[in-house]
């Protein structure tokens, strides 16, 4: 078995962590479902852009020859926006899913555009954005390809960037939400998302420069907002902030100083930024952001739906999320942390239509009241396309952890996994049908001891688990782990009854009444092709939904047990990730008030 460090996680870490994510070992695999599906798909899409044209704008500001073709959207004079991030995601699935030609392509793309930088270090990247992403693929290579010589790259770029960036770092305020710095001609930088990879930089290995510039960028003025949780039943006081997505991916920054210090402050910070947006900001989905802006915790959020598009940033903001929960689920052990994680797998990035080989891309999801549709983006290429295959690529990291007495299990996906325990390599495979089916089957691989930890979901109504057929006592709370310690023999299973059932969603508290539908984790929308939206009787907290709805046979398909209107039938419901682009649905509903017009 292959053992690769986990990006981030090299040996200067100095929290040792309590849980360490198995994906970047390279030993996970998603073996079947709608996951590995995207996962290979994704491969496919990536592998398919041409070289020659992901690096044809950079030779062409070089004054190198220029094989290939301008590309489109956000790529049409330079793929600079999300160069990094394409390599970073080749490079990563590479590992993570068992395609090395996708690590090679991520080399060969690193060494083609390691040939057009200035002799003055001058990277040819149109803004700090930019580089801050090609110094996460650099990294990743480090680790993952097992490349140290391209920490040397590293350290010419961040020599430079430390000479000519300016230091203004200006924070939002009441009359300017975005904050950022105006880093050149018509570029504004998101300055507070720098100090992560220059830190994974130095934890790979890079020299102290890395650490010290990194330090440099701190956003503790939002930061600081989160050492402390408000009282019981107090608002959140936080502004409203223009990238929302960035200001969670701030967050992965002061992950990384804590991996590099070792300072409690910043895992207080992480622990409640994390409640902070699955209490204030977020939707049934997982997505944040309407608009791309965080929300005052008035109402706003419940709001938001009732006339923009652009309710969540999906692909990027499911990036952030998941850095985010990664390195809480790490450090904390807490079982809780993978709840947004498993919402995003589900209902957020495993929901959009992926990206095109012509570089149609998902971004925003619609949850708007009435009718909702899905779109890619306007342009080709946008950010969405350089999270999109980071996020892919991340996907077999969430789903196991090695702890220092076994195997902690947080998603249940069809998959293998094996993992050192105490010296002998060991091993689980998982099949299941969740989220259609309600089960899930563990075998063990190998005989010996050791504790088997199992996710118990937020939103299970009845979590039991059989070993070997026989059913196992003890209490299963939700968000929590359920502990399994025993000898094991090897051909040993353990079924696991996770409990899902349909759930009503309110928006926020001050619309109670605003809901979404959901079946466990997947959040479900309903066809608007000439139906009428859901309605219930009110309180509808007092309503059996399983006798609410009928489900088909086959998949996640309810459907309401009244016939709507005289007119107009009540529309059947399905998970989000099966509505084509342009198909009409509805995710979010008033349900005392339905509207059809
Ligand atoms: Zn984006």
């Amino acid at each position: 078995m292959t053992v690769i460090s986990t990006p981030g996680a090299a040996t200067r870490s100095l929290p040792v962590p309590v849980l360490r994510p198995l994906g970047y070992t390279g030993n996970v695999r998603i073996t079947s479902g709608p996951l590995a599906e995207r996962i290979d798909d994704a491969v496919e899409t990536y592998l398919g852009v041409e070289p020659d044209d992901i690096l044809h704008g950079f030779r062409l500001a070089a004054d190198q020859d220029a094989p290939g073709k301008p590309m489109t959207g956000w790529s049409s004079k330079t793929t600079s926006p999300t160069f990094g991030q394409w390599m970073s995601g080749l490079a990563r699935i590479g590992v993570t899913a068992g395609r090395p030609e996708a690590t090679e392509r991520a080399l060969a793309l690193a060494k083609g555009w390691a040939a057009t930088i200035h002799a003055d270090g001058n990277p040819g990247l149109q803004d700090a954005y930019g580089l801050e992403k090609v110094v996460c693929a650099l990294v990743d290579l480090t680790v993952l390809a097992d490349r140290p010589d391209l920490l040397d790259l590293v350290a010419k770029v961040t020599e430079w960037a430390d000479t000519h960036w300016p230091r203004d770092r200006p924070v939002g305020t009441p009359v300017d939400f975005e904050g950022g710095m105006y880093a050149g001609p018509g570029e504004t930088l998101e300055w507070y998302t720098i100090a992560e990879n220059f830190y994974r930089g130095w934890l790979a290995g890079g020299d102290d420069a890395l650490k010290e510039f990194a330090a440099e960028w701190h956003y503790d003025h939002f930061w600081d907002r989160f050492l402390e949780k408000p009282a019981p039943g107090q608002p959140w006081v936080v502004p409203t902030y223009l990238h929302a997505y960035s200001h969670l991916n701030t967050f992965s920054s002061a992950a990384a100083a804590y991996e590099v210090t070792g300072d409690e402050r910043f895992l207080t910070i992480l622990k409640n930024a994390h409640d902070y947006f699955t209490t204030t900001q977020n939707y049934a989905t997982g997505g944040y952001g309407p608009s791309e802006f965080t929300m005052p915790e008035d109402g706003s959020l419940g709001r938001s739906v009732e006339w923009r598009t652009d309710t969540a940033e999906i692909v990027c903001g499911s990036w952030a999320a998941f850095k985010l929960t990664s390195a809480l689920l790490k450090h904390t052990g807490e079982a809780r942390y993978a709840d947004w994680v498993e919402q995003l797998v589900y209902s957020g990035i495993g929901a959009v239509t992926p990206v095109q080989p012509s570089g149609k891309t998902p971004y925003y999801q619609d949850y708007r009241l009435g009718i909702a549709t899905k779109l890619p983006h306007w342009d080709d290429w946008p950010c969405c396309s350089g999270t999109y295959i980071q996020c892919v690529s991340h996907l077999p990291d969430l789903v196991y952890f090695a702890a220092d007495d076994g195997l902690a299990v947080t998603l249940y996906v069809p998959s293998t996994v094996e993992w050192e325990h105490e010296g002998q390599t060991r091993s689980l495979t998982q099949e299941t049908g969740f989220p259609a089916a309600d089960t899930s089957t563990l075998t063990i691989g190998g005989a010996g001891r050791f504790t088997l930890k199992l996710r118990v979901p937020a939103w299970t109504e009845g979590f039991s688990v059989a070993v070997n057929g026989e059913a196992l006592g003890g209490e299963a709370t939700p968000s929590d782990w359920f502990v399994i310690d025993r000898d094991w023999a090897d051909g040993d299973t353990v079924v696991v009854t996770l409990g899902a059932g349909l759930r009503l969603l309110p928006i926020d508290r001050w619309h109670p009444n605003r809901v979404a539908v959901a079946y466990g984790p997947v959040v479900l929308g309903q066809s608007a092709e000439w139906t009428a939206p859901l309605a219930l009787q009110i309180p509808w907290a007092m309503i059996d939904l399983n006798a609410a709805f009928s489900r088909d046979d086959e998949g996640l398909h309810f459907t309401p047990n009244y016939t709507g209107t005289a007119r107009l039938k009540v529309g059947s419901f399905k998970p989000l990730s099966e509505f084509p682009d342009r198909f009409p649905h509805r995710v979010y509903f008033d349900v005392d008030a339905p509207r059809i017009v």
